[in-house]
């Protein structure tokens, strides 16, 4: 550790007059805060010192115009912490080649601040290269999927009931599940990469409404029934469209693995400051074993099935990636040939 800016000759007690004991913490302290990979820096209950660390220290060059403005800057937000104003602040240095400095600060309990400083830089141009690719990618698939099945329809409308109209209904029920397949993709990708861009209020019960109008001419076309239990209004805070594709794609599955003629049963409640929403169906439920799996990407308990059904195997996951954005998780309770129920939790406000 090393003063960053000192104000007084000497600390507010020199050295020499430490006991042994508190001199050997003090240097371990500082030796394992050089070692971090992190830069920290440390100011005194009355403001009038700071102490950096190595990692802090090595971030500009001493004394160079953006070291000077680096050092006012923590000083200021230190000073705001010492009054509790703690919080993550973005800054931006340097003219040509743009370097950007996360700072976050917290209290310390014996009335200091700390800042824990990280040259964030790399990390957002690897964000903003993924989300073009994403975007790029997204452009450069659905293009020619389009294409190809519009050619398709076409074939088939000129063709008849020939061999070949045969044929080119197969490659157009394979360009629409490679569609699919393409859509979820990147419905993924885009939550992993921007992650919870929006935190609004939303009221739980149109979530449920609108997740369930969604599915509803699937279920119709299945005679399969959705009843909404109990719909209590509740808030959350977070990205309605997530929440909304989340609530959607459980009850998708639930009337994708029911019976013709069954019901689907979605429920939300509260629960120790938690919003509960379950979706149960009596289909064919899932054996233990596979239990543990079926929230990770393309696993399917029975792949034939889920094919059949139009599955992409990438529902669930994006559903668990929603839930952990929004500070909850997502569970799964289920009996062979009696049915599951998956339950989304998200706190409450
Ligand atoms: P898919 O698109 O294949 O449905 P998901 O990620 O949504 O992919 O689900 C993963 C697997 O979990 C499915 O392939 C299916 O085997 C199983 N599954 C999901 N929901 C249900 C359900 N309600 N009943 C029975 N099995 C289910």
């Amino acid at each position: 550790m090393a003063w960053l800016k000192r104000k007084d000759t000497e600390p507010e007690t020199p050295l020499h007059q430490l006991s042994e004991e508190d001199f050997l913490t003090l240097s371990r302290i500082s030796a394992t805060m050089d070692a971090l990979p992190l830069g920290v820096v440390v100011m005194s209950g009355d403001g009038s010192n700071m102490w950096s660390n190595r990692a802090a220290d090595s971030l500009f060059t001493p004394q160079s115009d953006d070291h000077i403005l680096f050092v006012e800057s923590l000083d200021g937000l230190l000073r705001e912490a010492l009054a509790g104003a703690i919080g993550k602040t973005e800054l931006d240095f340097g003219d040509q080649v743009v370097r950007t400095i996360e700072i976050a600060t917290v209290t310390l309990t014996d009335g200091g601040a700390a800042a824990i400083v990280e040259d964030i830089t790399q990390r957002l141009m690897i964000d903003r290269v993924r989300t073009d690719f994403v975007a790029n990618i997204s452009h450069e698939l659905r293009t020619p999927i389009g294409a190809i099945s519009l050619m398709a329809e076409n074939l088939i409308a000129e063709m008849g009931k020939s061999e070949s109209a045969r044929l080119a209904e197969i490659i157009l029920n394979e360009v629409t599940r490679l569609n699919e397949t393409v859509n979820d993709l990147l419905d993924l990708a885009r939550i992993e990469f921007d992650g919870l861009s929006k935190r609004e209020s939303i009221h739980t019960a149109r979530v449920i409404d609108e997740a369930v109008g969604r599915i509803r001419s699937a279920a119709l076309a299945k005679s399969v029934m959705i009843v909404v239990e109990d719909n209590p209004d509740m808030s959350v805070i977070g990205d309605r469209a997530q929440l909304v594709s989340a609530v959607g794609n459980l009850i998708d599955n639930a009337v994708k693995y029911s019976d013709q003629g069954s019901i689907v049963k979605v429920e939300v409640r509260r629960e120790e400051g938690r919003m509960l929403i379950s979706v149960a169906d009596n289909g064919p439920g899932i054996a233990p074993e596979h239990l543990g799996r079926v929230f990770e990407r393309f696993y399917r308990v029975d792949d034939a099935r889920s094919r059949g059904t139009g599955g992409t195997g990438l529902g669930l996951a994006i559903v668990r990636h929603i839930a952990l954005l929004h500070g909850g998780d997502v569970s799964v309770k289920s009996e062979v040939g009696v049915g599951s129920t998956f339950t989304l939790s998200i706190p409450a406000v």
